[in-house]
């Protein structure tokens, strides 16, 4: 099986990252295709070297002497190589760099971090290294060219001989404009390079040891998620569960490669592994897990005899389209309907909407519910499996907690409450000490 073991900032920070990053690398052979981010922060209060290069653009543009700058990001590198022992003459393409600095564009200055880095990375892992902007092609839109970036990498995977560095985040369109992916494209790169090659899987190696069942913020150290189907993620990265950006996950989902999520400083560690379907094993949680956001705003309409009438839900919703809002989620009754939004989308709108409201559907009343949270209870097993909606429920019912919404997503994979603001962290802790370990049996 062919792997892509993507490594991101931190996980190349310095010179003890890059051996860790050899060890991992070296342990397996089928590890043959290295993606890398810029070096990232060695800790609390350092720099990211992209960050730093965006620093060097604002200083360009502004016209603003930049040289101890550049002079902090060349040492970066220079220690990396140092310690190391490498041959790669950083100081002579530094000082390529420095000398056209006012020609180059800014996206080709701050592409240089992952460049760099992927230099050293190949030197020090004897693997070739091969230049994004020689294999990922981009539209000038920005978008990525996946025909000639798929026939591209493979003519890389062939003179390579089936082994390379591939720095993340940058490509160039074809006349050589360097272009660059939104911040945390390396995950991209890796995604693309995993799709182009036919890969069995795309290993993203980060700092945390894969994704948690719960936020540690609000539960005391929560089991770890081992495996999630793209869905389950997607329901919980939509409710404030960071994990990967949507970009990374459809070049390899379309595919059907899995993603595992592994952590660089705890290798052993199994992380998490999405892919489409995950339910090969005999005993699997119930919960996969819970994660939720505060600050939605309730709208509120009712009007006797809705149910006769044609066209209100659709006319209070091109009112929201009309301002731009988006709408979460809208649970009806016969005479009423609720509409739920994000606060922050209608914070400097909401009394002209309303007003709106009264005007196109003369509802008998509108009333605002603000300080909405929304938590959803993700988990593929709860599909079909009869009663687990009325144990949550009457879990936050026992705990004295009022539960203002219901909704369910329809795979039936998603239960989405509604609570005040003030009982969300109350909310989590019940249902997850009531079903976070919870196993069910398959048959
Ligand atoms: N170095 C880039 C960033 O910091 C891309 C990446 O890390 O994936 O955003």
């Amino acid at each position: 099986m062919i792997k892509v073991a993507k490594f991101g900032g931190s996980s190349v920070a310095d010179a003890s990252q890059f051996k860790k990053v050899a060890d991992i690398v070296k342990s397996d052979p089928e590890r043959s295709f290295v993606v890398v981010s810029a070096a990232g922060k060695r800790g609390k209060g350092d720099n990211k070297i992209t960050d730093l290069l965006l620093l060097v653009n604002a200083h360009i543009e502004y016209g603003v002497d930049c040289t101890g700058l550049l002079a902090t990001i060349e040492q970066r590198f220079v220690d990396i190589a140092l310690e190391l022992g490498l041959k790669f003459p950083v100081a002579e393409e530094f000082d390529r760099l420095v000398q056209n600095i006012q020609s180059v564009s800014p996206e080709y200055i701050v592409s240089r971090g992952e460049w760099f880095t992927g230099q050293l990375m190949a030197e020090y892992l004897g693997m070739p290294f091969v230049d994004a902007a020689d294999v990922m092609v981009f539209h000038h839109d920005g978008t990525v060219d996946m025909e000639r970036t798929q026939t591209r990498l493979r003519e890389a995977v062939i003179h390579t001989g089936g082994s390379f560095v591939l720095p993340g985040f940058y490509g160039s369109t074809v006349d050589g404009q360097v272009k660059l992916f939104k911040r945390g494209g390396g995950d991209i790169t890796g995604a693309i390079l995993a799709r182009c090659i036919d890969a069995g899987l795309y290993e993203n190696w980060t700092d945390v040891s894969g994704f948690l069942a719960a936020d540690p913020r609000i539960i005391d150290s929560p089991r770890g998620i081992h495996r999630i189907t793209f869905e389950e993620m997607r329901e919980l990265s939509y409710m404030g569960a960071s994990v990967l950006q949507e970009e990374a996950i459809f070049p390899v989902r379309e595919v059907n490669i899995p993603i595992q999520i592994k952590n660089t400083n705890e290798p052993e560690h199994f992380g998490t592994i999405i892919r489409e379907t995950a339910n090969e094993h005999a005993r699997e949680h119930l919960i996969t897990g819970i994660a939720g956001k505060k600050d939605f705003v309730g709208i509120y309409v009712q009007k006797a005899h809705m149910s006769n009438e044609i066209g209100c839900v659709r006319r209070a919703l091109s009112i929201l389209e009309r301002y731009g809002v988006s709408v979460e989620h809208i649970p009806t009754g016969v005479d009423s309907f609720s509409i739920v939004v994000n606060g922050a989308d209608v914070k400097d709108s909401i009394y002209s909407i309303v007003a709106d409201m009264q005007r196109d559907v003369k509802p008998d009343s509108i009333n605002v519910l603000p300080g909405l949270a929304l938590i959803s209870v993700v988990g593929r097993n709860m599909s079909r499996r009869a009663g687990t909606s009325g144990q949550i429920f009457g879990a936050l019912g026992e705990a004295g907690i009022n539960i203002r919404m219901i909704t369910q997503s329809s795979q039936e994979i998603s239960i989405i409450v509604g609570v005040q603001n003030e009982d969300f962290e109350k909310a989590i802790k019940v249902i997850y000490d009531r079903f976070g370990d919870a196993v069910v049996v398959r048959q």
